[in-house]
């Protein structure tokens, strides 16, 4: 299987994360590599696609035994083979573990680095057929960092007595123990490095609330004559319907979506490479292939499906560097569109969860309040300061005190132990006695009811808003339940107070006005 197919079929992703492709054909290339990712760019699919890829045994190293546990879990709901040797084991666990490395079946061996210490656990991995060493973590091998772990320095013993490549992971990225990590693990031969930060500076990005959204592309197209364009569209009707629009309006466009037949798709592909300024409206079909460096604009005339693909699509524009300009718009009926998507969809259940969680992730982006950069970029694991270039950075939204609603918001989380998702927290606070309030016995709640000042609308835009200010994220791991965030916690205490845009609140139609 491909890469791509594995990657769709086996962790459930359209596409790869900024940086991952590039790592993940490094490391099934069996190259020695280093890659430094901030936390929650996606470091763990770039050692486990290599490994399905790759024949035998691939031995991952990391000092997390929670974090192994699950990824072990994930895999194996996943269908592949992978199995952990860490002090949390039953005795059953290992037994079954070795067995699997007998039957040579077994594709991912986690493993604590304190067994790394034991002549059993060494003798056993040269036995085992290992055939790539992933180290999470890295940054433990530094003497100086405050994660040192003494085991970590084994791991370079063991390189060496499996002659296999390692591929190194971190999410610490200065120089000194970058150095150490090479010295100790590679001994000193520079591995293929990858340090990506996610920011693609030159791209201006926008989101508009849909009004009218043909109107809306017109006079986004219309500010960028002659200017190679893309946009995106939910449907494959509206590609052509949007073409004709835009080529009523003078520009020279063409539309493309998967439904066309295979040469009339690669005459666009080739018109769009060669010719200036041309437009090109079309689905999600179009891009894979596209490598044209001077697309000076993107716009999504839809809601894109997830946070990844936004990022993905708009990145598309200004590969060469120059000024380029996006613009997203969205609406009530996408969100729904793309909600009925995923519930629509053949993934099971803890997929769809994350594919709202990843969704939830655009809408908090869609409704932010302020740089959309920095909420972007930290949804990628960074953590940068506002951008100056981004509609909200131009113009800040008009916000109103929404500490109150939040607090409401938050406790009812908390009340429930957040094990739940945003419909089921709406109707506490708006005390709707629906079967799973009574299931739970959540009218007893004192939070059950207390809401009411705001429609069900309004509270879905409020959640939106403390997704996008990271008060809560959903959990994927427990089915798309909302957790609060450290950020919360002064809100709730009423420490710190928290601003709400007013616009998409008050926007939101049923049910009584907004207090303030
Ligand atoms: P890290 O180890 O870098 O902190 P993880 O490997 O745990 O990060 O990934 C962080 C999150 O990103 C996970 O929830 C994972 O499911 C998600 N993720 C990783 N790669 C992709 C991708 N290509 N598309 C969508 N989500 C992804
Ligand atoms: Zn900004």
């Amino acid at each position: 299987m491909g890469a791509a197919t594995l990657l769709r079929d086996v962790f459930g992703f359209d596409g790869f994360r900024p940086g991952q492709q590039e790592i993940v054909e490094a490391v099934t290339e069996g190259r020695n590599t280093l890659a430094i990712m901030p936390t929650g760019g996606g470091k763990s699919l770039c050692f486990q696609l290599p490994a399905l890829v790759r024949d035998g045994v691939t031995v991952v190293i990391s000092p997390l035994i929670a974090l192994m546990r699950d990824q072990v879990r994930g895999l194996r709901e996943a269908g592949v083979e992978a199995g952990a040797l860490t002090s949390g084991n039953t005795e059953e666990e290992t037994e079954e573990v070795w067995r699997a490395l007998e039957r040579g079946s077994l594709k991912l061996l986690y493993i604590a680095p304190e067994r790394l210490a034991s002549n059993g656990a060494q003798r056993m991995l040269r036995q085992a057929g290992v055939s790539l060493i992933a180290v999470d973590e890295a940054h433990c091998v530094s003497q100086w960092g405050h994660d040192f772990r003494p085991d970590y320095l084994r791991i370079g013993e063991l390189r060496r007595a499996l002659d296999v490549p390692l591929a190194a992971f971190t999410a610490t990225a200065d120089g000194e123990t970058r150095d150490e990590i090479v010295a100790k693990l590679f001994d000193g031969a520079p591995p293929e490095t990858f340090l990506h930060g996610f920011d693609r500076p030159n791209i201006h990005l926008a989101f508009a609330a849909k009004d009218n959204p043909r109107r809306q592309i017109l006079a986004f197209a219309n500010t960028r004559r002659e200017q190679a364009g893309i946009v995106y569209c939910g449907t494959r009707a509206k590609t052509e319907t949007l073409a004709k629009a835009l080529a009523d309006d003078g520009h020279t466009t063409c539309y493309y979506h998967g439904g066309m037949d295979a040469e009339d798709r690669r005459t666009v592909e080739r018109r769009f490479q060669q010719e200036d300024g041309l437009i090109v409206c079309a689905t999600i079909a179009f891009g894979m292939g596209i490598d044209k460096p001077d697309i000076r604009w993107v716009a999504h005339a839809d809601l894109p499906k997830s946070i990844e693909s936004y990022y993905q699509e708009i990145g598309r524009a200004g590969r060469d560097g120059a000024p380029a300009e996006t613009l997203t718009l969205f609406g009530q009926d996408d969100i729904r569109f793309r909600r009925q998507q995923i519930d629509e969809g053949l993934a099971p259940p803890e997929r769809r969860a994350a594919d709202h969680g990843r969704l939830n992730a655009l809408l908090g982006l869609a409704e932010a309040l302020h740089c959309r950069r920095q909420n972007l970029l930290s949804y990628f694991g960074e953590d940068p300061v506002p951008c100056g270039h981004c509609d909200l950075c131009d113009k800040p939204p008009e916000v109103f005190d929404g500490t109150q609603p939040v607090r409401m918001a938050l406790s009812a989380a908390l009340r429930t132990e957040e094990r739940f998702g945003a419909g089921h927290l709406i109707d506490i606070v708006l005390g709707n006695m629906t079967d799973k309030v009574r299931q739970w016995n959540h009218d007893q709640l004192p939070t059950f009811g207390v809401g009411k000042d705001y429609s069900r609308v309004q509270w879905q835009a409020i959640f939106r808003q403390m997704m996008g200010h990271d008060l809560m994220r959903p959990d994927a791991e427990r089915h798309g339940a909302l957790r609060m965030t450290e950020k919360a916690r002064p809100i709730l205490r009423d420490e710190e107070k928290i601003d709400l845009r007013r616009d998409t609140i008050r926007a939101a139609k049923s049910g009584p006005k907004v207090k303030q």
